[in-house]
């Protein structure tokens, strides 16, 4: 303890020197730390002091302020008197001061700053005297007393207004500044009055007494219910503790040489290098953001104040040099002099991130490798979507889940046929359903969004979108959608068929009409970032893609292969569900083959278009993993209609999709047992792969295709697939006289196939883990009816993350690991992969680098977000891997 009573717990700055240093947040704050370092490098600070964040724990637990704070405060107010040339409390020079808060980390709820503290009825006759401006003297005693009353009295604001208002209209002027001074006098006397009445004693006139009231009030504001939910949602200690900011006063209500501003050192929006931000003549404080007066934008200050605004330039250039990033400044202007209050890394926007980091290694400011680690992986998804331009007006009518970003404007359409005939017809549809299932996907297909009323953000609507780049807005709960009459209503507004809405799937928003959007585009600065990353990064990443369109779109940005394509979307589409039907109510071998033999060109014809989209690079194809039932209609009308398609008594039809019904599909007849029971569906497959390889290759297209089985979960269960898709093969070779290279792999997705990794590898040449399902079976927990369960899960602090939208590091990862280990230890070179949804997030590209994986396989919206991605963790995680890797 007595090691830690050495520490000073007041840190003065002041004439160009400063007790603290930028690094010293933990115990000045963040304010407090930057007024330190500003002041050391030479930056016109107001002088002042900060007591230490730690006093703030100590005053909560005793509501006293120890003797050893008494004598250091008193200390420094001697020191501030001494280099301002005024007294606190004093009737010639008065000394005032600001009483400000701030702890390490910004947070909203804590104490506003109180200004002009030290004035009373004596020092507000000096301050005129001195100033030679009643006016100001007096605006500044009103403005004194009412935020005294309001911060530390905690008394409500209206209250004060309501006098205001009154002097106002009695004055017959419309801004607070331009109250007469006797008006301002006896809105002094107003505001006492009602504070004296409202707390039981006078307001204090005593500087000392109100300076320790501010004081305390700053420590209290520490325990606001609003701070510490604050606090709670974020993760930051009780224990930090906020520090007091004392600073003396520089004023910008002086006159019109004067005023006050807040401005970044480069547009937090997009990123121009140029000073951008709001200023105020004659004003003080937060006047600027109160939203009182308008308040004028910076490139005016030019005019306005030429030396103050060729000041702040300077400053500015300053700042970012010394703080090698964008500031967000905050400053007041004395009869033409400027000052500095605050200092901060400035928040930006995702383009302006990307265009700020390359522009500032090109001005030497920083290094590339510092450009990549300091922008948020996700916020590169603003750059690849469509936004919503927010300055145009918005008219809402609901909020869910932000399940895929994007914005797009189109015609409600509520039922997925009409979505794809209408699509075709050119026309803007966003499909509206209480919940989407496999049966739309050709509707969402044609959609420009999609909206649902139901389901979260792993539900069939959230990931099918995220897959295909479509802004989705799902589980927006207050919508009450009736698909059959056309129409849905939110909070009493009724939107039929054929009305325009606007979906932001980053927000979750949706509103009514048509919203102004910003398209995006992939500006030269976002391709130099990507180079860098690429050159730093260990994991390749690879897209997941169904569809040539979708191949195209992966490559473009930046996928190195397909890690994923999923065979079964292609069955969904016009004549092939037929087809697809057909096989699957077939009764015998013969039936099925014949429905086969309808599939195989048009998947040859799907592969072969795939195949010339991603020339050079390999191809993941994963063979048919979907329960069965899946294709099939279940209304009975429908199903009627299906009968008489195929040419089926009706009541026989029923039966065969009754006898297919299982009570958990997801843990039925699926994945690789489908093709263990029907082989010549894996047989078509293959045919198909490898006819389609053949013709291409013969074409002189580089083809590297990767076959992959699903749901392996017993080394038999690969050896008796890979026995049929080599057959095949061998066939097609021997046919048609071509060889193509090929590899023949397997998904893992259950704990088993983790655990016996080492026997799947003897045989399976590469891995790729499907974390979606293995974070199912790892959980037990189906991801549709997960919905339910995991919010209330998350309320109630049983998991801190969604697993399904974070990997589970500590369960569903140690299968990873051990997954991993075990499949390279019989297979050193064994080639391994992720390709589930978490192959885009972040954290699990970080953990797949650590595991020493080869690659990783997202959406391609999120293939750059990937690459920067693993681009970062190598920087983060450099040589702390031990990767036994293969080449790809
Ligand atoms: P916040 O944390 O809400 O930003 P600050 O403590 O930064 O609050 O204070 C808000 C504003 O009050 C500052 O931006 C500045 O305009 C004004 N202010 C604070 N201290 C002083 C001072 N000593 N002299 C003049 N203005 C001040
Ligand atoms: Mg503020
Ligand atoms: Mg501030």
């Amino acid at each position: 303890m007595s090691g830690g009573y050495a520490q000073p717990l007041v840190y003065f700055f002041g004439q160009g020197r400063a007790d603290g240093t930028a690094a010293m947040k933990d115990v000045l704050g963040g304010k407090g730390a930057g007024l330190a370092e500003m002041t050391q490098i030479g930056i016109p600070v107001p002088p002042g002091f900060t007591i230490a964040s730690s006093l703030c724990l100590t005053y909560l637990e005793s509501h006293q302020f120890p003797p050893r704070l008494r004598t250091e405060v008193e200390t420094a107010l001697n020191r501030l008197e001494a280099v301002t040339g005024k007294q606190f409390g004093g009737a010639t020079q008065p000394l005032l001061v600001s009483v400000r808060s701030g702890a390490a980390v910004s947070m909203p709820g804590m104490m506003e700053t109180i200004l002009n503290l030290g004035l009373n009825d004596e020092t507000v006759a000096a301050l005129a005297r001195l100033s030679g401006n009643d006016q100001f003297a007096w605006d500044s005693y009103r403005r004194f007393v009412q935020m005294y009353g309001s911060v530390v009295y905690d008394l409500p604001k209206k209250g004060f207004d309501a006098f205001l208002e009154q002097r106002k209209v009695a004055a017959g002027v419309e801004q607070d500044i331009d109250l007469p001074v006797d008006q301002m006098r006896s809105l002094v006397a107003d505001y006492k009055g009602l504070i004296e009445s409202q707390v039981g004693h006078p307001f204090p006139e005593e500087p000392l007494e109100q300076l320790w009231g501010a004081i305390a009030a700053v420590f209290e504001s520490w325990n606001t219910r609003r701070a510490i939910d604050y606090r709670r949602l974020h993760d930051i200690p009780d224990t930090m503790g906020t520090a007091v900011n004392v600073v003396s006063m520089v004023y910008g209500n002086l006159g019109s040489d004067s005023g006050t501003g807040v401005a970044f050192t480069r547009n937090p929006s997009t990123g121009e290098h140029a000073i951008y931000g709001e200023f105020l003549l004659n004003a003080q404080g937060e006047d600027v953001v109160a939203g009182i007066r308008t308040p004028v934008e910076i490139r005016q200050l030019r005019e306005a104040l030429p030396e103050a605004s060729s000041e702040l330039e300077r400053v500015a250039r300053l700042l970012e040099r010394h703080f090698r990033d964008v500031q967000d400044m905050e400053f007041t202007i004395e009869r033409g002099k400027l000052y500095m209050l605050q200092t901060r890394r400035g928040q930006r926007s995702g383009p302006a991130a990307v265009r700020i980091a390359v522009e500032m290694v090109d001005e030497g400011l920083i290094t590339k490798e510092e450009a990549i680690t300091r922008i948020p992986a996700s916020d590169l998804d603003q750059l690849l979507h469509p936004t919503i331009d927010t300055s145009s007006r918005l008219d809402l009518l609901a909020t869910g889940l932000p399940a895929s970003p994007g914005a797009a404007s189109g015609v409600v359409t509520f039922d997925a046929d009409r979505a794809e005939s209408r699509g075709k017809n050119g026309e803007a549809v966003i499909l509206v359903r209480r919940e989407t299932s496999p049966e739309d996907f050709h509707g969402m297909v044609a959609a420009r969004a999609v909206l649902t009323a139901r389901g979260g953000m792993t539900s069939h609507a959230a990931v099918v979108a995220r897959g295909m780049g479509k802004p989705c807005v799902a589980g927006a709960t207050s919508l009450d959608v009736d698909e059959g009459a056309g129409r849905f209503s939110a909070d009493g507004r009724v939107v039929s068929e054929g009305d325009w809405i606007t979906v932001d799937g980053a927000s979750g928003r949706v509103y009514a009409g048509k919203a102004a959007l910003k398209q995006p585009e992939l500006s030269d600065n976002f391709r130099r970032l990507m180079s860098w990353a690429d050159r730093v990064r260990r994991l390749q990443v690879r897209c997941n893609a169904d569809t040539p369109a979708d191949a195209h779109r992966g490559r473009e940005f930046g996928a190195e292969g397909i890690g994923l394509c999923r065979t079964e979307h292609m069955f969904f589409e016009g004549g092939r569900l037929a087809a697809m039907r057909e096989m699957i109510v077939a009764t015998d071998v013969e039936g099925r083959n014949r429905a086969l033999a309808r599939l195989l060109p048009m998947q040859r014809a799907d592969f072969e278009a795939i195949f010339r989209a991603m020339d050079g690079l390999p191809v993941c194809i994963r063979l048919l993993d979907p329960p069965l039932h899946e294709f099939l209609p279940k209304e009975g009308p429908e199903l009627d209609a299906l009968a008489q398609e195929m040419n089926l008594e009706p009541a026989r039809l029923r039966r065969i999709v009754t006898g297919l019904t299982e009570v958990n599909p997801m843990l039925g007849l699926r994945g690789c047992r489908l093709g263990i029971l029907y082989p010549e569906i894996t047989a078509m497959q293959a045919r198909a792969i490898f006819e389609a390889a053949g013709i291409v290759a013969a074409d002189g297209v580089r083809v590297l295709p990767e076959v992959m089985i699903p749901l392996i979960g017993n080394v038999v269960e690969f050896r008796k697939q890979a026995l049929v898709v080599q057959q095949v093969a061998a066939d097609v070779f021997g046919e048609k006289q071509i060889t193509v290279p090929f590899s023949l792999g397997t998904m893992i997705e259950l704990p088993r196939a983790a655990l016996t990794a080492d026997s799947i590898a003897l045989e399976a040449q590469f891995f790729s883990f499907g974390t979606n399902d293995l974070t199912q079976t790892a959980w037990g927990l189906s991801r549709d009816d997960a919905g339910r369960i995991l919010p209330l899960y998350l309320e109630q602090g049983v998991i801190e993350a969604d697993p399904f939208q974070v990997l589970d590091r500590v369960g569903v990862g140690k299968l990873m690991e051990l997954g991993v280990q075990l499949g390279r230890r019989t297979r050193p070179d064994l080639k391994v992969g992720i390709c589930g949804e978490h192959g885009g997030e972040p954290a699990s590209v970080a953990f797949c680098d650590e595991l020493g994986m080869n690659y990783v396989s997202c959406s391609p919206f999120r293939v750059p977000i990937a690459r920067l991605a693993a681009a970062q963790s190598a920087l983060t995680n450099r040589g702390s891997v031990d990767r036994t890797r293969a080449t790809v």
